[in-house]
């Protein structure tokens, strides 16, 4: 039988996205193992995380700061504004350093299923943002150049259909909307891909 602090322990990271209770027993030796190296520095950086990070009012990206680094940077294109569901999806988009504009954190996606509504999600601050065009930004800072909306949703049927609802919405609106192209995966084979994937990628080929 386990401790009591323990199987409070385990029972916390159980709730950690990716790990079930196994896992969490395993994460709780491995921690209880390390106690005098790892778990000071784990402790640190929790408490780091829990007294210094603040949301974005403006992309809703998480930092030490607001607005939030990328929002703060003048090297970013003002013009191209890029519309994920999670935080986790702007960190990924970062990460590859491939899009020079700024983000648009949705806080999720729409679901009929789990009961998730436009008004649940940071759409209204999305059409404020794009409105906000062609205007001195005010105290929320300098938001007035978005040219371009690239919609970078995950290619669920949620996530489509998030696509879909914020595409309708942008319609009226003097700005580009572009969406990710779908279709095969780098280093994938054919032989291997699902219909839906190989559907998407017939219907966006381009001439070579
Ligand atoms: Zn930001």
């Amino acid at each position: 039988m386990a401790s009591q602090e323990i199987e409070a322990l385990a029972g916390a990271l159980a709730r950690l996205p990716g790990l079930g209770p196994r896992s969490a027993r395993r994460a709780v030796l491995w921690l209880i193992k390390r106690r005098q190296n790892a778990l000071p520095e784990l402790l640190h950086s929790l408490e780091a995380v829990r007294t210094t990070l603040v949301e974005c009012h403006l992309c809703g990206n998480v930092d030490t700061c607001d607005p939030c680094g990328i929002c703060a940077d003048p090297r970013r294109d003002r013009r191209l504004l890029c519309v994920v569901e999670d935080v986790a999806d702007l960190w990924a988009l970062d990460r590859a350093r491939l899009f020079a504009g700024r983000y648009h954190v949705l806080g999720g996606r729409l679901s009929a299923l789990d009961g998730v509504r436009p008004e649940d999600l940071s759409i209204g601050r999305l059409l404020e943002r794009i409105d906000m065009r062609g205007q001195t930004g005010g105290e929320s800072g300098d938001e007035s150049h978005i040219e371009e909306v690239v919609l970078a949703m995950n290619a669920t049927l949620e996530g489509q259909t998030t696509a879909h609802y914020i595409a309708e919405r942008l319609e009226n609106r003097p700005v580009r909307v572009t969406q990710l192209a779908h279709g095969l995966p780098v280093g994938g084979e054919l032989d291997y891909l699902d219909e839906g994937t190989l559907a998407q990628a017939l219907r966006a080929r381009r001439p070579v």
